[in-house]
């Protein structure tokens, strides 16, 4: 492995356009109404159909890009069925009305099949009650905890119902004309992603655990505010730190690039450094102060809580590693110095 990335040398699709990034496997662009303002999309061309790979939030917006990338692709061939690889709003959303419009099945990972059903069915106070309870919790102020309380489940304003879907197992293979793309299934970003490497062609579609430019947000769960997910995530960088620069990775946002190994090396630094600067930071720190430490900047409801879920998993992390412990005063959890 060197220290080098590179990106692939194509101009990301436009609007409605589709782009060949090997032989069985083409990449499209939604636009998102998020920071994070698109996502990629992927068609894997298979003896059956196009074997389609993540759908976009459940909107309008959604239903016409799709249209206009479904129109070109069935001109082609049919569709065979959808894989969508993790739980996030922006890859499974729209999972279920494309199932309907396709009459295919959706493909799924255990793991990420039961987060997704678990957050829909969320009634509008269970999902305030368990976001409220994570802000207490965290230590954050009562202004915060009053806007938390007001929201609905937001999740299902992004998220359509499923249908069944089919289960994949762990090792299965996604045979296409000219590849086969072995699944693989990673904790960290999410509790259980399903991402494809195609080993022969050192094609890897790592979606939204590896990407060139973000570093994939690390969060802890609302309901499960302990648990070490950047243990997860450390684990999965060390094994692409293996990767070597033949390797494409072809990711769920941003743009294929070469040299994953490098850039798992700097996304375990980046952590690393994080992990540092609360550590250095003092004692009786409540996720609130970590959050201020580790984003010290204004941030809006959506942004407080990717960000304090994530100083969260920080947190946790330095408790996994004996660097810190936790303290329980009022319903509030304090992190300190061993
Ligand atoms: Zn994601």
């Amino acid at each position: 492995m060197s220290n080098d990335m590179s990106p692939l040398d194509i101009i990301a699709p436009r609007d409605g356009e589709i782009r060949k990034l090997a032989d069985d496997l083409f990449w499209f662009r939604f636009s998102l109404p998020f920071r994070l303002n698109h996502i990629n999309l992927f068609a894997l061309d298979t003896m059956d159909g196009w074997l389609l790979l993540d759908c976009g939030i459940n909107t309008e917006s959604s239903a016409s890009q799709w249209s206009a990338i479904l129109a070109q692709l069935e001109a082609k061939k049919s569709i065979a069925g959808i894989i969508v690889s993790h739980h996030h709003p922006d890859h499974v959303g729209y999972a279920g009305a494309l199932a309907a419009i396709t009459s295919t099945p959706i493909f799924m990972g255990a793991r990420e099949y039961e987060e997704t059903a678990l957050l829909l069915r969320y009634s509008d106070k269970e999902a305030a009650d368990i976001g409220n309870g994570a802000y207490v919790n965290f230590g954050l102020g009562d202004i915060c905890v009053g806007h938390r309380r007001n929201r609905s489940n937001y999740f299902r304003t992004l998220v359509g119902d499923l249908p069944e879907v089919l289960i994949v197992e762990p090792g299965h293979v996604f045979t296409t004309t000219v590849g086969a793309w072995e699944v693989r299934f990673d904790a960290g970003h999410s509790p259980g992603q399903m991402s494809l490497m195609d080993h022969a062609r050192q094609l890897y579609i790592g979606v939204d655990f590896l990407l060139p430019r973000i570093s994939p947000n690390i969060s802890v769960a609302l309901r499960d505010p302990d648990h070490d997910v950047l243990a997860n995530y450390f684990f999965y960088l060390e094994e692409m730190q293996k990767l070597d620069d033949d390797w494409l990775i072809i990711p769920g946002h941003e743009w294929p690039f070469y040299g994953g190994g490098a850039r798992a090396l700097q996304l375990i630094k980046h952590h690393e450094n994080r992990l540092k600067k609360l550590l250095d930071a003092g004692s009786e720190l409540t996720t609130g102060d970590a959050m201020a430490i580790l984003f010290p900047f204004e941030l809006n409801d959506h942004e407080i809580y990717f960000a304090s879920c994530e100083a969260r998993a920080h947190l946790n992390h330095l408790v996994t590693r004996n660097k810190m412990e936790r303290l329980i005063k009022n319903g509030v959890v304090f992190f300190s110095k061993q």
